[in-house]
């Protein structure tokens, strides 16, 4: 059965999309850490990415670097943070953090209560400076 991000990639279940190409995709934590919080995944699904083949491992994160980058501009933050977990999707992906402090870097604080418009709005700031 296909991965939740698969679905999601292939448009059969929303999600705040930030940026795409042929290999990659990426779009809004539904539960973020911080406002702003993007996950960048390889649209070839693989579970561990430490699996993936060099090449795809790479570009992912030359495009994660790209979509850090936007971000930056984006959100009121002062560093982009980029982590790397995987214990609940069996999808690759990259998790893009923006902080503004150590605290604010934790999986275990409350995550960030947004509302639709709030997610449309961080998404379509993100968008404009991919
Ligand atoms: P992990 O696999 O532990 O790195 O965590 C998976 C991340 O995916 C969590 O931060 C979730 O909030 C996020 N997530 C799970 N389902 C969705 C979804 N449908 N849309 C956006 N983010 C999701």
């Amino acid at each position: 059965m296909a991965s939740i991000f698969t679905r999601i990639i292939n448009g059969e279940i929303p999600c705040y999309k930030i940026a795409e190409d042929d290999r990659y995709f990426a779009f809004l934590d539904i539960n973020p850490v911080t406002r702003g919080h993007t996950l960048v995944i390889p649209k070839q699904e693989t579970d561990n990415i430490f699996d993936l083949e060099d090449d795809l491992l790479g570009g992912l994160h030359v495009f994660a670097k790209k979509v850090a980058h936007a971000i930056d501009k984006a959100v009121q933050c002062e560093r982009v943070t980029m982590a790397v977990v995987g214990l609940e999707v069996p999808h690759a992906h990259i998790h893009l953090i923006p902080i503004n402090s150590m605290r604010e870097y934790s999986f275990a604080n409350p995550k960030v209560q947004l509302s639709k418009e709030e997610f449309e709005e961080i998404a379509a700031n993100i968008r404009k400076n991919f």
